[in-house]
Parts: C-alpha cells; structure tokens; sequence
C-alpha cells in the first residue's frame, strides 16, 4: 500500500468514529508527508489543527495506521501548506471549499509588512447603498485628496458594518501609490507604545508615527480611558495634522459617546468629517451576498440567496457567516442547497427568541462537539483541548443567552469576570482570523437551536 492509499483507508475509518463536522473541520487538507523506519509524518495545515490532532486524536490515528501497517510504531505531525497530492474522496467533495481556504489563508498571510493592510479590503469589493453612502462617498475623497479634503476622517457605526474593510479601502487606494500609509488598531499602537516606553524607545516610537503621510487607526474608541496613550496619540495627531498628512480613524460609536475620551481628543475629531455607517438595507444585503457568491464561484438559488439576507439584518459579517455555513452544507450535500434546507441551516438564527437556551444545553452541545466530558468543561484543566472549548461555551453564554461577565464566571467555577471577558475576546478574535473555527462555531450554534 503506498502512503496515499494508506492514508485515506486511515481516513476512512476515522471518519466513521467521529462527528462530520468534527472530521471535516480536523482532517481536510491532511495527508502523509514521509514514512521512514515506523515514523509516519501527517501534514496538517496549520498549528492549531495540529496541536488538536497530536492531542486528541492521535490514538484513532495511530490505531487505523498500524491496523494497516505493522511497521507503524510512531506519529509526528508537521505542519505543510502543500496541497494533498492525491485528495481522499472526502477531500476531494470539499476541494473547492478548500482552495477557497487556501486563498483566503494566502490573502491573510499577504498583509503587507509595512502597512499591515489586507489587500482583500477594496473599494471594487465594496457594495454601496443607502446605509454606508456618504461614509463611502467621504472615503472615495480622501483616498483622492489624502490630507486636503477631510482630516480627520472618522468613520462610525457598529459591529461588522463594514468600517474596517471601508478604512482598508482608502488605505489600499493610496498605498498603491506609494503613500507612506500605515494601518493599525488603537490596541496595537497603545502596546507599541508602552513597549516603547519600557525599552526606552520613545524617541523612536514618536518618530515612526510622525513621519507617516496616512495614518489610519481603526477601533480608536479602545484609547479611552488609557492617558499616556492619549497624551501621546493627541500629539502624534497634531503633528500630522499640521503636516496636512491624512488621518482616519474608526469607532463603535460617536467622539462624545466615547467615555473618558479626553475633551481635546474629542474635539479635534469632532473637527474633521464624522460618518456613521448604518444598519444594511434588503437590497444591500442581497448585493453583498451576491457578491460574495460570485466571489467564491459558486451559485445558490434566488429563494436561498434572499432568506440568508433576512435572516441576518444587522451585521455584515454575520451575514457572510451565515452563507457560509449555507454553502458548506450544501457541499456536504452533492451541491444540494433548497429553501427547506437553507431554513433548517439557518434555524437557529430566526427562533433565538422563540427558544431560550438553558445552561444544560449549551455545556451538552460545546462538551459533545469536543468530545470532552461535562465535567472537564466546567473544571479547571488547562489543557488547550479543554481550555478552547471552555472559552467558547463562554462566550455563547455571553452572545446566545446574555448572561454578564461575572455570572458566566461563577458557572465556571468562581472565575473572575476579567477572565471571562479575556475568553469572549479570544475567541471572537479567533473567529475573525480563522474561517474553520468560524465555521466550527457556527455548526454548535445550529446545534444549540437544534431540538
Ligand atoms: P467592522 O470593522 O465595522 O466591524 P468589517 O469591515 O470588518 O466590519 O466588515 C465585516 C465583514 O463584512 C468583512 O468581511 C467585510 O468585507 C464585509 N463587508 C462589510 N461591509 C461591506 C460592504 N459594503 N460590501 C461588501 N462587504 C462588506
Ligand atoms: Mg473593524
């Protein structure tokens, strides 16, 4: 038997112990890199897959390998970005899933190093309508006239409404012509420049940020409250300013609904251009989803493509999670996808109300799709295998059923509600950065819903 063939016999018997969605979501784009002396290497595509195979799965794997091969004494795994030479017939039903991945991955691994933009925010892949128009309208000017039109620009408006991927668009715009733009997050310019602080590299620090031509900082809302960081934000601001360099920022809400902002922060944003990017329209949100279809080659049904848009009102990002969960599920179904089953898919979203969930519930699902026992969920293991899981029964604790910070940490055993908060943004970040583990998360959602 060549290693191919092994590995997909391997597979197909690991496929029968576990969930669907727990052999998708682990084993895709997994295949044998080398076999010498008994030592099998497993390419998986990247680190967390392969810390939950080594960890959890290890012993399924090593069971039907040696089943099939007496030689086989040991596993290591290695992480590959490779392509599977020959795909096993799971694999190949979600290549095209996969190489969608893979691009997305590539995109991700193409943020620029000096600008940190990602090139996949762009005014082409922008849909225009009523509610982010004159926010767009602003960008389109400042990308043509950085620093003369309007400074500070400050986009506002709520979560996954499209800020960021607007912000990136001027970016890209001027970057291209060799701007001197930089991107960041009001997060990672205050730990900057506390490091700075710390290594005595200040002088640097202010001379890094004051030599820019485009300053664009996005989540700036998270500068409250922190006063060196405001102090030395303010002056960085004002030299830009003076300079005529472009600056923009983004937040979640408006300057003065911005607590412990400090006054003459407030005000010099206040002296720009404030736009607010609103709620999606129907229309909008069928152009959106039509794009993104387009975008992944791939066609959905009218009916489909129109009940994923009123499922989903007030988020983009949610909405693009939920055609994505929509499209995956018609790729485990032969590229079936009706009405009937898009209904059923994205269930959970429509009946939150209807159904509240109980705690029992949630800690049965998140402990059934690990694996892991209740017991572990709620217990005080730190092992990854078990901390993941915990953090994510969290934060759907937190997102799917409100419950505060600190009553989601006494569940847990008495934990400190900074711990929680901590878990809640991890893994959000994680969902943000991770399509598999957004999609992941989306399947225990379903679940959550399910009967
Ligand atoms: P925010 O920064 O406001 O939280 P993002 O810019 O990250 O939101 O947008 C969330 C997702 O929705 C991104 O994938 C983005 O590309 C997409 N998106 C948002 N607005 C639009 C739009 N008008 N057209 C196309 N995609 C959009
Ligand atoms: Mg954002």
């Amino acid at each position: 038997m060549n290693e191919q063939d092994l590995w997909q016999a391997a597979l197909n018997e690991i496929e029968l112990q576990l969930s669907r969605a727990n052999f998708v979501t682990w084993f895709k784009n997994t295949y044998i890199a080398s076999k010498k002396g008994g030592v099998v290497h497993v390419a998986v595509p990247n680190a967390f897959s392969k810390e939950w195979l080594e960890n959890k799965y290890n012993k399924y794997i090593f069971k039907a390998l040696r089943d099939r091969d007496g030689e086989v004494k040991e596993i290591k795994y290695v992480i590959e970005n490779k392509k599977p030479l020959v795909q096993t017939a799971k694999a190949q039903e979600y290549k095209h899933r996969d190489s969608e991945e893979t691009q997305l991955q590539f995109e991700e691994l193409q943020v620029d190093k000096e600008t940190n933009l990602n090139p996949k925010y762009t005014f082409e892949s922008f849909v225009v309508g009523p509610s982010n128009e004159l926010a767009h309208a602003a960008a389109i000017s400042v990308a043509k006239k950085p620093g003369l039109v309007y400074n500070p620009l400050f986009v506002y408006g709520g979560v996954g409404l499209g800020k960021t991927h607007l912000l990136q668009a001027v970016g890209n715009r001027l970057a291209s012509k060799d701007k001197g733009v930089v991107y960041l997050s009001s997060e990672r310019f205050t730990s900057e420049f506390i490091s700075a602080i710390q290594n005595h590299g200040i002088e640097s620090f202010k001379d890094k940020y004051r030599k820019i031509n485009v300053l664009i900082i996005d989540d700036i809302q998270f500068i409250a409250g922190k006063e060196q960081t405001q102090e030395e934000f303010f002056h960085t601001f004002n030299a830009l300013h003076e300079q005529n360099k472009q600056i923009i920022l983004s937040s979640d809400r408006p300057p003065k609904a911005i607590p412990t902002l400090e006054e003459r922060l407030r005000s010099r944003f206040e002296g720009g251009m404030l736009v607010d990017i609103g709620y999606p329209d129907y229309e909008t949100r069928v152009a959106i989803l039509k794009t993104k279809i387009k975008d992944k080659n791939v066609s959905l049904d009218k009916e489909v493509i129109n009940h994923i848009a009123t499922s989903v009102q007030r988020n983009i990002r949610e909405l693009e999670g939920a055609l994505n969960l929509v499209i995956a599920s018609s790729k485990l179904n032969n590229n079936e996808m009706d009405l009937e089953r898009a209904k059923k898919i994205l269930s959970h979203l429509n009946h939150r109300p209807a159904k509240p969930i109980t705690h029992k519930k949630l800690f049965q699902v998140v402990s059934n799709f690990y694996e892991i026992k209740e017991k572990e969920l709620l217990g005080k293991n730190r092992k990854r295998e078990i901390v993941v899981p915990r953090q994510v029964a969290m934060f759907l604790m937190r997102k799917e059923m409100k419950s505060s910070y600190p009553s989601i940490g006494q569940r847990f055993g008495g934990k400190d509600h900074t711990t929680v908060i901590h878990a809640c943004e991890k893994i959000e970040k994680e969902m943000r950065e991770n399509n598999d583990f957004e999609q992941e998360l989306g399947f225990i959602k379903q679940q959550l819903y399910s009967d």
